[in-house]
Order: structure tokens, then C-alpha cells, then sequence
């Protein structure tokens, strides 16, 4: 007997605590807790601390303190647990090792000695929209066993050719073609720390995360994503990417645009509520 349920709406804010939040994390993390109210959601905090040479603990507790005074809520979360705690990623790294794990056996990923420098230097090495130089494939036939004594990371060998779609909830039908929108890339760093693309894949599935709201600066990621979703074997979420906030001089926000983040907005004596109207 089968019967489909329909999931209940799980959605998230994955902040870094490596600066101050701005005005351009709120609006997107704005459109995160609406469409999880919107859909009688749950709301999740993620800490996404996995960076510890970027890392400081005192932008942990200003980053709980922004978004609380900005009017947010979540109902999980490294301040208030829950079922799938620990929602900091510095504590999750076996869950992360064991993706790693289950993609080395299934030879979906290599070992890459290639430096930043040798990368930039290949002869073929075009750059993505989202700035990442496409991996010439210096490395693709790596063994572990042959690397002695240097550092390396793991990068996942993408289909080259490939087209990978998706509808997303914003933007509408989006295709990007592996080996020529985005190349091979990296799942596990040369100092032993996951990438991004592997703990944020990791984490949204073991989550239970049913969409994922984010910039659409990481748009081409997600095709990087539902390779890695694909190659796991796991569902990938539904997506909604949102446009990023600009500065007048139409630069995306930055961390650096202290004037924007939202502790010296509050200190300026802005409210909530007419950031809200202004900046939205
Ligand atoms: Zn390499």
C-alpha cells in the first residue's frame, strides 16, 4: 500500500558568524520566514561556523541579537535545540565525513593537489558567473595512494555535457551545463575542512529541509548541489532564489558595508519595521 503525504514545509537561515549581518542578509532571510509562515512551516537557524579561521564567537551572540531584534523567529536551533541539533556545523563534521566517505566509494570525487594559483594559471581556465575559475581537470586521474606528503583536497568530477534543470521558485525554469557553466569542484578543502557545497547539502537533507530560500548568487551552486544530491542519493529540496540587495552605486552588499549592518542601522535609531519599508 502506498500513499503520499505531503511533507510539511521545512525551511531554514544559514548565517556565517564571520561578520555583521546586514541589511541584505535580512531581506533575504526576510523572504525565508515568510514563505516558511506562508506554508504553516518550521523555521530553522543554522549556525554555519564550519570556517574557524574566519570564525569569532562574539559575532555568534550579535548575530542572535540582530536577527531577534530584526523580528525573527525560528522554532530550531543552536539557541533552542531541537531534533536535529547540534545546529552549529563545527559539530557536525561526521555527518559531513560520512557524505565524503560515500562519495570517494562510489569514485564520484578525486584527490586535486592543484593550488588556487595552478588553477588560475590553466590555459582553459574561464571563470562561472559566480566568479569560480571552471577546474582545467589537472587531477581527474588521481589515485589516494599516489600522494605522498601533499596537501590536497577532494573535488567531485561533474558529467561534462550534462545539463542540469531546475524550476525555481523565483526566477522560474533555470539550466546550467556541467564542464561549461561550472566545472569540478571542491567537496572537502586542502586543511581538512568541508566545502560548502558538501555541509550545506549535507546538513539541508539530514535537516529534513523541504526549500531552500538563498541570494541568487548561488544560483549556478545549486546545479553543483543536485549533482551532489544526485550522487548521494538523496532528494534535493525545491528552491527560491532571491535577488541581492545593491548599495546606490549598484555593488552588491558586502560584510564590509558596515554602514548597513544592522547593528549600526539600530544604533542610528532605525527600527525593524521602517527597514522593513525602506529597504524591501
Ligand atoms: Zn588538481
Amino acid at each position: 500500500m502506498s500513499f503520499s503525504v505531503k511533507q510539511k514545509y521545512r525551511g531554514r537561515l544559514a548565517p556565517s558568524p564571520t561578520g555583521l549581518l546586514h541589511l541584505g542578509h535580512a531581506r533575504t532571510f526576510w523572504t525565508a520566514q515568510e514563505r516558511a509562515r506562508a506554508n504553516g512551516g518550521t523555521l530553522i537557524l543554522r549556525n554555519e561556523d564550519i570556517d574557524s579561521t574566519r570564525f569569532k564567537l562574539e559575532f555568534f551572540s550579535q548575530m542572535i541579537e540582530d536577527l531577534r531584534w530584526f523580528g525573527f523567529e525560528w522554532q530550531e536551533g543552536p539557541d533552542c535545540g531541537g531534533p536535529c541539533a547540534p545546529y552549529h556545523q563545527s559539530g557536525r563534521f561526521q555527518l559531513y565525513r560520512a557524505a565524503l566517505e560515500k562519495l570517494h566509494r562510489s569514485g564520484f570525487i578525486y584527490p586535486c593537489t592543484c593550488s588556487r594559483q595552478d588553477i588560475r594559471n590553466a590555459a582553459r581556465a574561464p571563470h562561472t558567473e559566480d566568479d569560480e575559475p571552471i577546474y582545467p581537470g589537472t587531477c581527474r586521474q588521481n589515485r589516494k595512494s599516489e600522494i605522498v606528503n601533499r596537501k590536497y583536497s577532494w573535488r567531485f568530477r561533474v558529467p561534462d555535457g550534462e545539463t542540469i534543470s531546475f524550476i525555481d521558485g523565483n526566477r522560474g525554469p533555470q539550466q546550467f551545463t556541467a564542464g561549461s557553466h561550472f566545472g569540478d569542484f571542491v567537496v572537502w578543502r586542502h586543511d581538512d575542512v568541508p566545502a560548502y557545497q558538501l555541509a550545506c547539502v549535507a546538513d539541508d537533507a539530514a535537516m529534513q529541509i523541504t526549500e531552500v530560500v538563498r541570494g541568487d548568487d548561488l544560483l549556478v551552486s545549486t546545479a553543483r548541489q543536485i549533482l551532489l544530491y544526485r550522487a548521494l542519493g538523496l532528494n534535493p529540496p525545491a528552491f527560491f532564489h532571491c535577488p541581492l540587495l545593491c548599495d546606490k552605486t549598484g555593488e552588491r552588499l558586502a560584510k564590509r558595508h558596515d554602514a548597513l549592518s544592522l547593528r549600526t542601522l539600530r544604533a542610528s535609531g532605525k527600527t525593524p519595521e521602517s527597514l522593513r519599508q525602506d529597504g524591501f
